[in-house]
């Protein structure tokens, strides 16, 4: 069904088994080609980032978009945060072409989902540009106002943190740090941040990133061994911490690694959902990135209360992310499958039976 609005908006919808809406938005005047993807409402709205990036063809902005729909599902129903699972692309380089009329016509389009669909920042998209999108819809976070919830990444990098100690829970039975090496690649907002925590719990850190600047700062605060991109895999330490890209565990990296636990906050770590057999038959423990790395919509989450954001309540639900994991990993070890799988069945039980589905209306502040 295609849908011809305003001027000309165009919503046409794809139909995908097993997704309940996929909305492809156009507007050739502003150069907009977004799609909305809507994978499970089984728990309340469907919340989830805009992603702005250049993709080569329609086919790959719509399987990104499918992708990280399903796991935002998965994502919440673990963190139990009450959401469903979205996301949303937006086919430009955030570097060019990106206007206040293209996003105001974004905004149009998740404006016509009437709040089944929520959007925030994510890779390309800033708070600036959500602050435009409200002008043409309530249905976004991440606004800077009185009772927002901020940057997410420091809750992302505290639930990583969380995360390490249970996999060193799990491994050596005690949660402490204390001259535990971790491998951390990437030192963006969440690395940096992980970085400085676990130096203070007493870790020994190797890092990386493709900005060796970023390398130099860390290992002048924390000590940190700094090795290339390449050599990240095959560092001999306890635990290795992806937060830069997705994919990065594969065959040919597993082959590599020369570590007890993978525990990071990077989204898509698998390249395949085999490569979590690979590493169980491996003995490498792994926490699943879609429950280790909920911190931020946790954090973000609790700005959509009716008493606004809480960010004590935000920090008591992140650290939980460390029983939630022990929960998954004593799930494997009695079924004997990867944990990746048992995040994927505990999700499933919770969609279910509807465990920790929303009941009250989100509500939105900054439109009021
Ligand atoms: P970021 O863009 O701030 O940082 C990524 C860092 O990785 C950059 O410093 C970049 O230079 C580095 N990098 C890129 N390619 C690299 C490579 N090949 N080797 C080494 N380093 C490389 O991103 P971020 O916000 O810190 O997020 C990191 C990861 O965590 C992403 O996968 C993101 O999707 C995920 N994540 C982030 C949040 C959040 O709150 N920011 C929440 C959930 C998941």
């Amino acid at each position: 069904m295609t849908m011809i609005l305003e001027e000309s908006l165009t919503l046409e919808e794809v139909v995908v088994p097993g997704y309940e809406k996929i909305i492809r938005a156009t507007q050739k005047s502003v150069g907009l080609d977004a799609i909305i993807c809507i994978h499970n409402t089984m728990m309340g709205p469907a919340l989830g980032g805009t992603r702005i990036y250049p993709y080569p063809t329609f086919e790959s902005a719509l399987n990104d978009a499918m992708r990280l729909a399903k796991g935002m599902t998965y994502k919440s129903a673990l963190a139990e945060c009450g959401w469903g699972g979205g996301k949303s692309v937006i086919n430009l380089d955030p570097k060019k072409g990106k206007t206040k009329e293209l996003l105001q016509a974004f905004g149009a389009a998740v404006n016509q989902l009437q709040g089944s669909y929520i959007c925030a920042e994510d890779v390309g998209s800033t708070p600036q540009d959500m602050d435009i999108i409200s002008g043409a819809t309530p249905y976004v976070v991440g606004l800077a106002h009185e009772k927002s919830s901020g940057n997410p990444s420091p809750f992302t990098a505290w639930g990583t943190f969380r995360g390490i100690q249970s996999v060193i829970k799990k491994l050596f039975n005690s949660d402490s740090l204390e001259n535990r090496t971790i491998a951390i690649q990437g030192l963006g907002s969440v690395g940096y941040e992980l970085a400085k925590i676990l130096f203070w719990e007493g870790a020994r850190l190797i890092v990386t990133d493709v900005d060796v600047q970023k390398c130099v700062e860390i290992a002048r605060l924390t000590g940190a061994k700094i090795v290339s991109p390449e050599e990240i895999y095959s560092a001999e330490c306890d635990v290795f911490a992806p937060c830069a890209m997705g994919g990065i565990i594969n065959e040919k990296s597993i082959s590599l690694l020369r570590c007890r636990a993978i525990a990071g906050a990077a989204n898509n770590q698998l390249l395949k959902d085999s490569d979590a057999d690979i590493l169980f038959s491996r003995g490498i423990l792994y926490a699943p990135d879609f429950v280790i790395n909920a911190g931020g919509l946790i954090n973000v989450s609790q700005e959509l209360t009716s008493d606004g954001y809480n960010p004590f309540l935000a920090r008591s639900k992140v650290n939980k992310i460390l029983p939630q994991l022990m929960l998954i990993y004593d799930i494997a070890e009695q079924n004997r499958y990867s944990t990746h799988k048992a995040a994927l069945s505990l999700g499933e039980y919770r969609l279910k039976y509807g465990i920790g589905k929303r009941f009250d209306p989100p509500c939105f502040h900054h439109s009021k």
